[in-house]
């Protein structure tokens, strides 16, 4: 990207994506797991850009990526992307001319989408088992409901998914003794089994799987308590300072006037919002750094621009302020901003970055 571009696009608000510490998260998770990786890039990467993360994850040689829908597998074949692609939600019939001709594999495991997949031509797929979360797949135990099906067109894979793989209550040991269970009933075995999420991963040694699916531990999001490996934070999430207001004692800042000036304060009004996906409930909570100081939200978050609170803190209009990710020697991760948003997932702090904010993409931190 040209620099004239790149300033235009860091004039108010923008995700800073290390593309570096992305790949080095995956290749931590595949030299720990011992297998390859199905990383999955489902929802524009976490948010993040599927083309660019998925270009880049391509130098650890993946067997392939997993998404959620169709037109996110069309993006990547578009992109000149050419490895199997996993559509890791059910497809209804509906859907399948389409998968065809993007040459995604789905993921199946309701008898009529798998016998209307076999009667519409068929192709490669793999058998979805259910074993605990009750979302998608057949249940591990009624395995006979598809016996014939997977004589007529065996699957290319199997695989299950774990409900609760962040915690260390023994829940995923008792779905994957479910997948067993439901593998052994099986008339063969497909050559291809998975089951570990990001949180399965690094909660175990060597994967007894033929490859990982992980997802948002490659975009810089931990597993929690227990876990072998800690990721990179990979999204930077960057906004300029617009204006500064000198606060006299008892002035209020933003809607609601929630927060009030003890004594003379400085404020400073940030290019972001809402309406960016830097969420409303961070109002008075989340934390700002700023050139190396660790500030907070001033007032409520408005749609498209939020307020902190600078009074001891050296700056001007046109400086950068971190909302999530790295400055310097300072860190918020994107679990302190879910924590601090209401206890929000952090799966969905990243997916919930809207559109207007630029993705920037870098080998290094910047
Ligand atoms: C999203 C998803 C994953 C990745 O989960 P993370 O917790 O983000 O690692 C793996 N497998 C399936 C089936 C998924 O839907």
């Amino acid at each position: 990207m040209s620099t004239e571009s790149t300033a235009t696009l860091t004039t108010r608000a923008w995700v800073d994506v290390d593309l570096g510490a992305l790949v080095r998260n995956g290749a931590a998770l595949q030299r720990h797991a011992g297998v390859p990786l199905v990383p999955m890039v489902k929802a524009d990467a976490y948010g993040l850009g599927a083309v660019a993360c998925a270009r880049a994850l391509e130098r650890l040689d993946p067997m392939g990526f997993g998404v959620a829908t169709v037109p996110e597998a069309e993006e990547l074949r578009a992109a000149g992307i050419r490895r199997p692609v996993f559509v890791f939600s059910p497809l209804l019939p509906a859907d399948f001319g389409a998968a065809r001709v993007a040459a995604v594999t789905p993921t199946l495991g309701d008898p009529a989408a798998i016998t209307a997949w076999i009667e519409s031509g068929g192709g490669a797929w793999h058998l979805a088992i259910e074993t605990g979360m009750h979302r998608a797949g057949l249940r591990w135990d009624e395995m006979a409901h598809v016996a014939d099906l997977v004589r007529r067109l065996p699957p290319d894979g199997a695989f299950t998914h774990f409900h609760s793989s962040e915690r260390n209550d023994g829940s995923w040991e008792r779905q994957e003794e479910r997948f067993l269970t439901a593998l052994a009933a099986l008339p063969a075995r497909p050559a291809l089994l998975h089951a570990q999420n990001s949180g399965g991963i690094v909660r175990r040694d060597a994967s007894p799987w033929s490859f990982i699916r992980p997802g948002v531990f490659l975009y810089g999001v931990g597993s929690g308590d227990g876990a072998q490996l800690l990721p990179e934070p990979v999204a930077h999430v960057r906004a300029r300072i617009l204006e500064l207001h000198d606060l006299q004692d008892g002035d209020t800042v933003s809607y609601g006037a929630t927060w009030r000036a003890v004594g003379p304060r400085r404020v400073a009004t940030l290019g972001i919002g809402y309406a960016d996906g830097y969420r409303r409930s961070l109002g008075n909570k989340g934390a700002a750094l700023l050139h190396g100081a660790r500030t907070c939200v001033a007032g409520v978050v408005t749609m498209d621009m939020t307020m902190i609170d600078v009074t001891d803190i050296a700056c001007a209009a046109g400086d950068i302020v971190t909302l999530c990710g790295r400055d310097g020697g300072s860190l918020i991760t994107v679990e302190d901003v879910a924590t601090a948003a209401d206890f929000m997932s952090p799966y969905e702090v990243l997916t919930g970055l809207r559109q207007r904010l630029p993705r920037l993409y870098h080998e290094a931190v910047p």
